[in-house]
């Protein structure tokens, strides 16, 4: 069956190729055709994912997938959340939005968060969601250089590293995305 993920990044199309093997033909944006950006204009991740999914089901009608992701901060009442790519405004910086995260919760002892992914499917036109969360802890200062976003001051719950400081292995196996991916594939392999 082909299906297509609703992204631009390479990195994400193939951590799902992989793990699908071969009964799923997973397709890139530019692979249907679908140069144009995708609209999210949302202010849920569940919307957002939707938004995109819908867009290329209706416009080039074929099945697919979108995934959409946000830090969500305790003490800041959930924000960055669905504005986490572009918290400190265009054009979008990770330097930026980890700079403006860092003020915003200077000072503050509570420093629980959550990554949070929603994939959204139309599979044959019919609509289902996976959702994915690792919980964790803001740090005080930037550890690590590997991942990319907030991973250099994200501490999952459990572990003395970031993100930033974890082999990609270890991210995936404990990650919102990867936990949401992993509930996609459970699914999608179950049709077969
Ligand atoms: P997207 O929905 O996957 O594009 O993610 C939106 C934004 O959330 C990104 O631009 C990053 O700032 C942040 N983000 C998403 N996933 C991660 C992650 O695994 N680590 C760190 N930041 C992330």
């Amino acid at each position: 069956m082909k299906i297509c993920f609703a992204t631009n990044n390479p990195k994400k199309i193939e951590e799902v190729k992989a793990a699908l093997g071969n009964d799923f033909t997973v397709v890139s944006l530019k692979e249907i055709g679908c140069h144009e950006e995708l609209p999210e204009t949302g202010d849920t991740l569940d919307y957002n994912a939707f938004q995109k999914a819908r867009h290329v089901f209706e416009n080039y009608q074929v099945s697919c997938f979108a995934d959409d992701t946000g830090l969500e901060v305790a003490a800041l009442d959930d924000a960055p959340g669905v504005y986490s790519g572009r918290y400190a405004g265009e054009p979008r910086s990770d330097e930026r939005n980890v700079d403006l995260l860092m003020e915003n919760m200077k000072g503050l002892t509570n420093r629980n968060a959550q990554f949070r992914t929603v994939i959204a499917l139309i599979l044959d036109g019919k609509e289902y969601s996976f959702e994915g969360v690792a919980k964790g802890e803001i740090t005080t200062e930037r550890s690590g250089d590997r991942g990319f976003g907030y991973d250099p001051v994200f501490r999952p719950e459990g572990h003395e590293q970031t993100f930033a400081e974890l082999s990609m292995q270890e991210k995936n196996a404990i990650s919102h995305r990867g936990r949401a991916v992993r509930k996609l594939i459970d699914f999608l392999n179950g049709l077969k």
